[in-house]
């Protein structure tokens, strides 16, 4: 089998049985940037030397019979807002342009033990504020199915470089769904983990009460052998947990007979278009037909997961941004006069235009006038929908949804109305404003043939549930073949 239409763990064992090097398949890589990377613009860097440098390490240590983890040697890209030591890191913003952590996230340090390759970061949206990945202040990352759409987001890059075959795994980080939408928008796997599953020490924040760092790959299996490597409890980040599951994989079974399978009907009612309806439903008869049960309910908040959403990870957005104001990090205005004033231009200018929009958004519903009738009133409803969601899994295993209402959009479509946009978010917000584990995986295509996704909600700790349920999907479904691997990229 040619290397790059191996999954991860496909080319982990042969890496592993020698018959494929850890350096072989870092080439592989970068001959499929090569080929493809001028269209789908998915990195922002890209570390040639040092790849091969860490792969000949592994092979190294292989030839000795060490096996740091079932992932060793296997090239990983990583989502800019995730610190590496000494590399640029610039959350595909201005102000971050010349950023260089002198420290590496505590993922970067587990992908490091589990001997994986990093191969360069991914393009995203400016502070992974977006659906589209068009917000970035450097590059549009193209859908490798259509290079005339968006790759979803804000983890654009990340998903586009694993559906062009330019990585076998990548990280990409969920705050309302940029790791779920793209992933559907690009046809590949994505997974956000139960809140405080992995560390966010070193993910630089956008809302830090629903940030999670989550795996990108092909299929289940792959994410769920690269969340073992990423999930731990860390005592920098004060919000990680300790967990005794992390076998994610042992979960795989493909069975699902009588499992119990909730739908918010409200989910279905408007906004969604026919074929992804369509295929939706389709999935949900192949449960059916695997024994599960599937039944229909309320879920009555829905109405208010867009706006609760929108405040409060605009309001922590707000705290959170205020640091990068032309002293700590990165970018100066080269003109200005006195302190408040080089505040001042430098954040104008350091900014893009959705990142000030979420900042004076953020800054209006925490102050002092509004936060009662704003930040508290959605702090109420997201223990509403909390509630809400609470009760539906005291009675289903797992709730399944649409991971988005619509197919890949044109390029430039999206930004021209950010509340339609920000409508678009509808079916993932709520997973990060209760905290739960959510997964994307692909169910089919529509008429122009860009993947269509659905996504497997679980309760707070559950991925065990949410990955059975996904692999008994992808058994009846079969292989979902990457835009790379259909030649249409
Ligand atoms: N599209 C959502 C937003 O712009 C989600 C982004 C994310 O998960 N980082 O807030």
């Amino acid at each position: 089998m040619e290397i790059e239409k191996m999954t991860a763990l496909e080319l982990s064992k042969a890496i592993r049985e020698r018959k494929i090097s850890s350096c072989e398949a870092v080439k592989s890589v970068f001959s499929q940037i090569d080929k493809w990377e001028d269209k789908t613009q998915s990195y922002l860097d890209i570390y040639r030397k040092e790849a091969l440098k860490e792969a000949e390490q592994t092979d190294k240590e292989i030839a000795e019979g060490i096996f740091r983890s079932p992932l060793a040697g296997v090239p990983v890209a990583v989502k800019d807002n995730i610190c590496i030591n000494g590399k640029r890191t610039t959350c595909a913003s201005k102000i971050l342009e010349n950023f260089v952590p002198a420290y590496d996230a505590e993922v970067i340090s587990r992908l490091r033990a589990a001997g994986m390759v990093m191969i360069g970061k991914t393009n995203m949206d400016e502070f992974a504020m977006g659906s589209t990945t068009e917000t970035s202040a450097y590059q549009t990352t193209r859908n490798p199915w259509n290079t005339a759409c968006v790759p979803g987001g804000s983890s654009g890059g990340s998903c586009a470089a694993v559906a062009a075959g330019e990585a076998f795994l990548a990280l990409g980080s969920d705050t309302g769904g940029s790791i779920r939408q793209p992933s559907a928008f690009c046809g590949v796997t994505g997974i956000k983990p139960t809140y405080g599953t992995v560390s966010r020490y070193g993910l630089i924040a956008y809302a830090s009460s629903l940030d999670q760092i989550g795996p990108v790959g092909k299929n289940t299996a792959d994410c769920a052998a690269l969340l073992e490597i990423l999930a731990g409890k860390d005592q920098k980040d004060s919000t990680s947990i300790k967990r005794g599951d992390l076998d994610f994989s042992s979960a795989l079974t493909g069975e699902v007979k009588g499992m119990k399978i909730g739908v918010p009907e409200e989910f279905l009612a408007e906004g969604i278009t026919e074929e992804v309806k369509a295929s939706f439903l389709e999935a949900l008869k192949a449960y059916e037909t695997m024994g599960a049960s599937v039944e229909f309910f309320s879920l009555k908040t829905v109405k208010y997961m867009i706006p609760a959403y929108y405040i409060i990870a605009c309001a922590e957005a707000s705290s959170n941004l205020e640091r990068f104001d032309g002293v700590k990090y990165g970018f100066r205005a080269s003109d200005y006069e006195g302190l408040h004033d080089m505040y001042k231009r430098t954040r104008s200018l350091g900014f893009g235009e959705e990142v000030k929009r979420r900042i004076m958004l953020g800054s209006f519903v925490l102050s002092s006038g509004y936060y009662d009738a704003y930040y508290l009133k959605a702090l109420r409803t997201k223990a509403l929908i909390q509630r809400e969601f609470t009760a539906a899994f005291q009675k289903y295993d797992v709730i399944l949804a649409p991971a988005a209402p619509y197919t890949a959009p044109r390029i430039g479509e999206s930004l021209k109305d950010p509340l339609t946009m920000y409508l678009g978010d509808i079916y993932t917000v709520a997973v990060n404003l209760c905290g739960l584990p959510g997964i994307s995986l692909p169910c089919g295509r529509d008429r122009e043939g860009l993947p269509i996704g659905m996504q497997i909600i679980g309760g707070l700790l559950q991925e065990k549930k949410l990955l059975c349920a996904a692999s008994a999907y992808e058994a009846y479904r079969g292989r979902f073949e990457t835009a790379a691997e259909r030649g249409m990229a």
